[in-house]
């Protein structure tokens, strides 16, 4: 499932690009599954990982917990990994946004594309949240390592929100700091909750508004 939400975003972005065929299928064979399960069980806590010379679990993403920090170092060290440069921008009290542009022909035309990483629980348990939505920011980490030594014909920022299960501080955050620059949105895509298959058919749903 996850693979073709993946698969399919690739082919979204480059309907913009106007590439053939024969590049689209080779960027599509650089999805790497294991990653994009390997992402997500970091994210859940099933697997310890290296931050900052440390090895940790990510305990929790829930949206009160202040430990989802250590979800937002890690993705932001994934993305300067795969060599974007990334930086956390405190957004509001315990909410941090994690992104990092790439630059294209046109860089003020921008195409962002997101995932939020913070997550819910009724229970007082900690929020593990591998559907909603360790699996967004694996897709969106998965298609940043793809694209990376691609040319584009516009800037392209990967973001992964905090905030989402609450009040969203941290994309009108984002938003009101850019009311005055030049930048020209092309796109958004929000991917969320890539994993669910409630009916088991294997299809991918798009919502989308012109
Ligand atoms: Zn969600």
């Amino acid at each position: 499932m996850l693979i073709r939400s993946v698969s399919f975003f690739i082919i979204f972005i480059f309907s913009f690009l106007y590439l053939n065929s024969q590049d689209l299928e080779t960027l599509i064979n650089r999805i790497d599954i294991a990653t994009l399960i390997n992402n997500i069980c970091i994210l859940s806590y099933e697997k310890e990982v290296i931050i900052n010379n440390n090895t940790e679990r990510i305990d929790s993403r829930k949206f009160d917990s202040e430990k989802k920090h250590l979800a937002a170092l890690w993705l932001k060290s994934k993305l300067v990994e795969y060599g974007y440069q990334a930086q956390i921008i405190e957004t509001a009290k315990n909410e941090e946004t994690v992104l990092a542009r790439k630059i294209g022909a046109n860089k003020n035309n921008l195409v962002i594309m997101v995932a939020h990483y913070d997550s819910f629980n009724f229970d007082p348990e900690p929020a593990p949240g591998p559907n909603d939505n360790a699996s967004g920011c694996s897709a969106v980490l998965e298609i940043a390592r793809i694209l990376r030594d691609v040319k584009l014909n516009f800037s392209l920022e990967f973001i992964f929100w905090d905030g989402e299960e609450t009040r969203m501080a941290s994309s009108k955050y984002y938003v009101e700091n850019l009311v005055n620059s030049p930048i020209f949105f092309v796109e958004y895509i929000n991917l969320d909750m890539l994993a669910w298959d409630s009916n088991n058919d294997r299809k991918v749903r798009i919502k989308y508004k012109d």
